[in-house]
């Protein structure tokens, strides 16, 4: 594959490491050109809930694309987009009743950063200011970028990233210093909007904290006026063991970012939804107050029909059964594997497991660790994307468990080999 013009995201193309040419996927297997079949333990990066090249989700897009592919958003709409809509304004909290489309997860946040930025803008209050978790991730895009944790990956960019305030992240034991910094900084009255990674922190290394803490922070917010955005982008769709990972903590959003799950991983979209308060704030007969945001492919037809096809597989099957087998089989496995493996901080939390390496020494993203890791586990044909020295497993819904067996066994020859 040296010779190919492609330039991978999130790759070294200096060190050479071997790009697998993937030619079909079907329920947690993604079988290669050299006749593989590996176990996808990480869901192609957190997206795939129900399975590769699901049938329901690929005959949706089948019909769709014959239909009417794609059509300008603006001041026209269709049917998938409408159905969809709708869908979601039955499964997702009742307040939050608009819902804005787009493309990706980092949109997503762009959009609901501006929705905040908009809303305070059309009261006439002068609050810019954003707060975010210490560690958290919302996307690559630059103002995705700005309010989530530097380092590493936005080192040069850093410069042009916007200042937000941060507070620590609420650590077992310190959730009440996170949670006085949150209402010291929200008592300014400055503050347009906290956003947050509700229950895991994923790209920061899959830390979860308590739905209590959660729940604590949003009503901080509440009493400051302060928006909140929950940032579910990962931890929606079943991921966290519910729908959203705010159900657990029993409350919602002011506005909420949906993408990742939400066409069950097979095809881009994402949705913002907002509170009726949020988008009235943009409602004029001012042309000038209109919500200026838009992509092309805003709220594709074909995208929307996928959606919707996840939706009707949420209705129609049982998933968060599925998901409950799933994370007995991980917590199971990771309590076996402390009696025999010296790890750190084995976590689980829905469908999401997770265990620090001890032998990692300097630690952090840039160590070789994790590459090495990955090695490990390809030559088991399984998929695993360590994040420094933190493996873990985040799977499809219909993995069996002979798969995720294979998988952990694979972990547990990792932890005494690394
Ligand atoms: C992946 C992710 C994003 C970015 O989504 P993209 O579709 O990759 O742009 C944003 N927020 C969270 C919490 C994510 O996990």
């Amino acid at each position: 594959m040296t010779d190919s013009p492609i330039w991978h995201p999130f790759t070294q193309h200096g060190l050479e490491e071997p790009i697998p040419l993937v030619t079909h996927g079907d329920g947690a297997l993604l079988h290669t050109a050299d006749g593989r079949a590996v176990i996808d333990a990480i869901s192609s990066w957190w997206v795939t809930t129900h399975g590769h090249s699901h049938p329901r989700i690929v005959a949706a897009i089948a019909d769709q694309a014959h239909k009417l592919d794609q059509v300008i958003f603006a001041g026209w709409t269709h049917e998938p987009a409408e159905t969809l809509a709708e869908g979601l304004r039955q499964i997702m909290p009742e307040s939050l009743t608009r819902v804005f489309f787009s493309d990706s997860g980092s949109t997503s946040v762009e959009v609901a950063l501006k929705m905040a930025l908009g809303f305070w803008h059309a009261r006439g209050e002068a609050r810019h200011r954003i707060v975010v978790m210490q560690h958290s991730y919302h996307g690559d895009t630059i103002g995705a970028m700005s309010v989530g944790a530097r380092g590493v990956f936005n080192r040069p960019y850093e410069p042009l990233l916007f200042d937000v305030a941060r507070v620590p992240f609420p650590a077992a034991g310190a959730e009440q210093a996170s949670l006085d910094a949150l209402e010291a900084l929200c008592r300014a009255g400055d503050v347009a909007a906290f956003i947050v990674e509700p229950l895991v922190l994923g790209a920061g290394g899959m830390l979860i904290y308590g739905a209590d803490t959660l729940q604590a922070m949003r009503q901080i917010c509440a009493a400051h006026g302060v928006l909140f955005i929950a940032d579910e982008v990962m931890t929606a769709w079943g991921r966290t063991g519910t729908l959203l990972a705010c159900e657990q903590a029993e409350i919602a959003p002011d506005i909420l970012c949906l993408s990742k799950g939400l066409t069950g991983g097979a095809i881009p979209l994402a949705v913002t939804m907002a509170s009726e308060a949020v988008f009235q704030a943009h409602w004029s007969q001012d042309r000038a107050r209109m919500f200026f945001h838009s992509s092309s492919y805003t709220a594709n037809p074909i995208a929307c029909a996928a959606a919707n096809a996840n939706l009707a597989i949420w209705r129609e099957e049982p998933v968060l059964a599925r998901v409950a087998n799933l994370a007995a089989q991980q917590t199971a496995w990771i309590d076996t594997l402390a009696h025999s493996c010296p790890f750190e901080n084995g976590r689980a939390l829905g469908t999401i497991a997770a265990l620090d390496l001890k032998s990692s020494g300097q630690g952090g993203y840039m160590n070789n660790l994790a590459p090495r890791l990955m090695a490990f586990f390809r030559e088991r044909d399984v998929l695993l994307r360590p994040l420094g020295n933190t493996v873990y497993v985040m799977p499809p819904y219909c993995i069996t468990p002979e798969q995720l067996d294979v998988v952990w066994n694979a972990i547990g020859e990792a932890v005494l080999a690394f």
